[in-house]
């Protein structure tokens, strides 16, 4: 019997639960709070759909999806984008003269 099988399971994002909640872990930009969803494709061809047990980050410069475990904090919590390190990207404290994950000056 030859069964030649096409496809898989992707993660795509549904529809944004809140704007700008979150920063991309790759490439610091604005990353809006969305829901994700499960696609199953056959021959490239979405077959069937489901939601996600968890919201994700998407990321609005480079179209990261990074699961919301993973991102920055949600809320007032997050840090203005001038308080990040111009080398290594991280967030930091603004009051640090020098960048605790990196030694580059700030
Ligand atoms: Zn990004
Ligand atoms: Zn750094």
């Amino acid at each position: 019997m030859f069964f030649f099988f096409v496809g898989g399971v992707e993660q795509g994002a549904g529809r944004a639960l809140k704007e700008a909640a979150g920063r991309c872990l790759r490439c610091g930009g604005t990353a809006d709070l969305v829901e994700t969803e499960k696609v199953l494709k056959l021959f490239f061809v979405p077959v069937w759909r489901w939601p996600g047990k968890d919201p994700a980050y998407l990321c609005r410069e480079c179209g990261l999806l990074a699961p919301g475990s993973l991102g920055a904090e949600p809320g007032p919590s997050l840090l203005p984008r001038e308080a990040r390190c111009g080398a290594c990207s991280r967030a930091v404290d603004p009051q640090f003269r020098f960048c605790p994950f990196c030694g580059s000056a700030l």
